[in-house]
């Protein structure tokens, strides 16, 4: 999977993108970042890529021209690929959630656009097929956050970038031990066994799996009553 970040503050991805399982999951191939500046894509003399709005108000709005030339440069960059799945990150896109992150796991190519003052000249929109996307109803300074926590979401999805391919099949916003609907994770415990007064539940030390498994689904079922109703009228 390639993925290209345009953004017109690249120096805040290495640390984030270097470490953990995304820095495990580049070290064996399976993904490759790269990171575009999006201010080296102006042809002006003062590099700028944004500007007052028209018609008056607050703040900055991001020039169309840097941004269409660095889209139509970064998508030639890597030949004999597919065009990239466009993902423009702003607070008025479709809510990302766990099943968009499966989704956009299978995709061989994206490219996220990270916006920052006022947002993007319209005709950015109006100019490219993208999907565009919000992390939720807040609105942050940049689109650098909201493409962190997508990667982070999709990429642990791709095949092989956890050590155990099981771990993102029994979490939550998946089907719970393999039974629809898609659920809150059951509560999980490590030694000790008894710690200030609590202790771990009986059953998860009867090795008796099938037990286990049950005790588990009801488990995961009550919490998702309980907390995220919602998900199960989904
Ligand atoms: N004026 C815009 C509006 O009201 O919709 C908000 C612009 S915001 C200050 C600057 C940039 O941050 C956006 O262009 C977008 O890339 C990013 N951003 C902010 N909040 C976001 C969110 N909840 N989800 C995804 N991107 C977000």
């Amino acid at each position: 999977m390639h993925i290209d970040i345009l953004t017109l503050f690249p120096e805040v991805f290495p640390a984030f993108l270097g470490h953990s399982i995304l820095g495990i999951a580049q070290e064996k191939g399976l993904v490759d970042f790269r990171l575009w500046n999006i201010r080296d894509f102006t042809q002006d003399k003062h590099k700028k890529v944004d500007d007052r709005p028209f018609g008056g108000g607050p703040g900055m709005v991001l020039r169309p021209e840097p941004v269409f030339r660095a889209i139509e440069e970064v998508e030639k960059e890597v030949p004999g690929t597919v065009p990239p799945r466009k993902i423009l990150l702003s607070p008025q896109g479709t809510r990302f959630n766990q099943s968009m992150a499966r989704e956009l796991a299978r995709e061989p190519r994206l490219m996220l656009l990270c916006g920052h003052y006022e947002g993007f000249d319209e005709r950015i929109r109006q100019g490219f097929d993208f999907l565009e996307v919000s992390i939720g109803d807040y609105v942050l300074s940049g689109g650098e956050v909201p493409a962190m926590v997508i990667i982070d979401a999709l990429v642990r999805l791709v095949p092989g970038a956890l050590g155990d391919e099981f771990s993102t099949v029994s979490e939550s916003f998946s089907e719970m031990l393999g039974e629809p609907p898609v659920l809150l994770e059951y509560p999980q415990y490590t030694r000790p066994r008894e710690f200030r007064g609590m202790s771990v539940p009986e059953v998860l030390l009867s090795g008796d799996h099938e037990k286990i498994r049950k005790w588990r689904l009801e488990q995961a079922r009550l919490r998702t009553c309980q907390r995220r109703p919602d998900l199960l009228r989904e």
